[in-house]
């Protein structure tokens, strides 16, 4: 499973009403009352917050029985390579006071730095 991405419900909230598509594939928005996950970067009306709940992987919110928005289609990957770049996005996310280099993103990601 990839790194779940460190950030409360009121920050992951903030994403989603700015549209925010760094948070793509990171976490996804999923409306209890609708049944259908977002991206965070959907620019779909915004759905009541009482009535979101946030997951950090999308088996997960498959299995609780979410479907898949039309809009932003938030199950298609956009490369081949979006599941290194959630990964290295989702490390510095929850290293953003940190001081990081290059080095620590490619041993956490498990590829050499100058392939990164
Ligand atoms: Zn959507």
């Amino acid at each position: 499973m990839a790194v779940a991405i460190n950030l409360s419900f009121e920050e992951m909230w903030e994403k989603i009403i700015a549209c925010d598509p760094k948070y793509d594939g990171l976490f996804f928005t999923a409306v209890k009352t609708t049944k259908i996950y977002c991206r965070p970067s959907c620019r779909s009306r915004k759905p009541k917050k009482i009535n979101v709940k946030f997951y950090h992987d999308i088996d997960e919110v498959e299995k609780a029985g979410f479907r898949a928005c039309k809009r932003c289609q938030p199950e298609v990957d956009d490369c081949p390579k979006m599941g290194l770049v959630r990964d290295i996005i989702a490390f510095l996310v929850n290293q953003y006071n940190q001081r990081v280099e290059l080095k620590d993103i490619a041993n956490h990601v498990g590829v050499s730095s100058y392939y990164l």
